[in-house]
């Protein structure tokens, strides 16, 4: 068990998949392609009169499912005083009331699984099985960080001296930027807010640009729950002009982002030229992640687990799997078996059930994936490239593919997508190979598929990343059950879904009393 964690509270169950008249209320929603989805700022005392910006849908880009308005300085100036007016009081609210409505807004969530499902399928191309997981997860973190807020808001009595009393108590930062990325619109979102809520700080929360829809869903159904709206407010944007403004403000106590690596750097350097405010960041970023098979993995499972690693929501996942290391004595034989499993894999509409693996999020990803398959047909040997359906021609789709490598050193930088990397290796060379892993200077998931248990050991010992997954996948950490995120270049910790990411959101006061 993790320390800290519950066993009284569960996870959600989501959606069953195997009922008509749940699958129903999911097709309804899923079928309702409508252009009416909007997404604003939401600021009280601020008008934005922006242009509305269409948002497409990345399955079919002539589909528009909805527009969404720009924040603009006026409304940011107003979204930083309202924030600092209202973050003394929502501190002060007892946590029992924070924490309620946090599960509040977790039940208002369940209820509205396929709603919300659909919206991350037609806005960001989730398949339907990933849109259930985003919704689970998104419940889960309202649950998991209420409750851990009910434990760490009380204050703890520490030892003393006989004539002494001592205690630590915790508080709330003050102003929280939350900053999510699109590759998790709803679970990542609603995280970074629930935890920030939960410690007592007001909350700007700054959708991806390309998921702002999803993203202003989820904070009407979080004041539904009773947030008050000054204490969070919502402010879509761009990086350079509503994420820019709210990390070089000093009025802003603290940052949670995720998101690619360059931007944290970024977010970090703003946050250290401020003056009169020195302020956290918490970062969680992307991985080179690697899977290592020795010649004991069973094949069948092996591959099972590779594919899902590495194609489950089209690869657009930090924790995916890029490169699998397998043993020269099993390579041919695994390397035959991913081909044949690849021929299987159905790229196309994320609404059916059927589908494997849906589109990438845009233009640009789709672009710079190209671009790496480009140089891969330069120098790596192509393994397999999965068929795509007929229904693919408009929407910003890759094939999912594998190479064979001689090195990682041919891999300058994570692929965000679709793209798996195969390197054999020699039993010599074990030690070698977590050494190249770890040189990337990423650390965040890594996948062994060994019955040795040496070996497993060996590799986990040596390995510097956040999240060790042994004979199964490495995606899909489970809150409150598998507290993920990673170190180094991989981000800062602690991690989400774990007992020590709340305090982080907090200050802490030890009060000494003579008695
Ligand atoms: N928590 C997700 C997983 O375990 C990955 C999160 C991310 O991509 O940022 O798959």
């Amino acid at each position: 068990a993790v320390p800290g964690s519950s066993a009284d509270r569960d996870n959600s169950m989501g959606i069953n998949l195997n009922n008509d008249e749940q699958l129903r209320a999911l097709a309804k929603q899923v079928d309702a392609i409508e252009a009416d989805w909007r997404a604003m700022p939401l600021v009280p005392g601020a008008s934005t009169s922006g242009a509305q910006v269409p948002v497409t849908n990345p399955a079919d880009r002539r589909q528009v499912v909805g527009r969404w308005q720009s924040s603009d300085a006026g409304t940011i100036e107003r979204a930083l005083c309202n924030a600092v007016e209202a973050q003394p009081g929502w501190d002060a609210t007892p946590v029992d009331t924070r924490a309620a409505m946090l599960e509040r807004a977790a039940d208002l969530l369940e209820a509205r699984m396929p709603q919300y499902i659909a919206m991350c399928t037609r806005e960001a191309g989730k398949t339907i099985p990933d849109g259930v997981a985003e919704v689970r997860e998104a419940v889960d973190f309202l649950r998991y960080y209420a409750g851990e807020a009910r434990k760490l808001f009380v204050p703890d009595p520490l030892p003393g001296p006989t004539g002494e009393t001592n205690t630590l108590q915790h508080a709330g930062r003050g102003v929280f930027a939350c900053i999510s990325p699109w590759n998790f619109p709803l679970a990542i979102f609603v995280g970074q807010v629930a935890a920030a809520l939960a410690a007592g700080n007001s909350v700007l929360a700054k959708p991806a640009e390309q998921t702002n829809l999803v993203g202003f869903a989820a904070v009407k159904l979080l004041h539904e729950a009773g947030i008050p709206d000054k204490v969070l407010q919502f402010l879509p944007g761009d990086g350079a002009t509503v994420g820019a403004a709210l990390t070089s403000d000093p009025r802003v106590s603290g940052v949670v982002f995720t998101g690619s690596n360059a931007t944290a750097l970024a977010i970090n350097r703003a946050l250290a030229a401020r003056d009169g405010a020195i302020g956290v960041l918490i970062a969680e970023t992307g991985g080179q992640n690697a899977l290592i098979a020795d010649s004991s993995a069973l094949p069948e499972q092996l591959v099972k687990d590779a594919l899902a690693s590495a194609f489950t929501s089209a690869g657009q996942r930090c924790s995916a799997a890029r490169v699998l290391f397998v043993q020269d004595d099993i390579a041919d034989h695994v390397i035959d078996m991913l081909t044949g499993a690849m021929a299987e894999l159905k790229v196309g509409d994320p609404a059916l059930l059927s589908t494997d693996v849906g589109p990438v999020i845009d233009e640009d990803a789709l672009r710079m994936l190209e671009a790496h398959a480009e140089r891969m047909a330069g120098e790596a040997r192509l393994i397999a490239q999965a068929a795509m359906d007929d229904d693919t021609a408009h929407g910003t789709y890759f094939a999912p593919r594998a190479w064979e490598l001689q090195s990682l050193s041919q891999l300058k930088r994570e692929n965000f997508g679709p793209a798996l990397h195969v390197i054999r290796w020699k039993g010599e060379e074990l030690d070698a190979v977590i050494d190249a892993i770890n040189s990337t200077g990423y650390g965040l998931t890594l996948g062994i598929h060994s019955r040795i248990d040496d070996t497993v050991e060996r590799i986990a010992a040596r390995a510097r990343v956040g999240n060790v997954y042994v004979n199964r996948n490495q995606i899909g950490a489970v809150v409150g059950v598998q507290p993920f995120g990673g170190q180094r270049l991989s981000g800062t910790g602690p991690k989400a879904g774990g007992p020590h990411y709340l305090p982080r959101f907090a200050t802490e006061k030890t009060v000494t009393i003579n008695t």
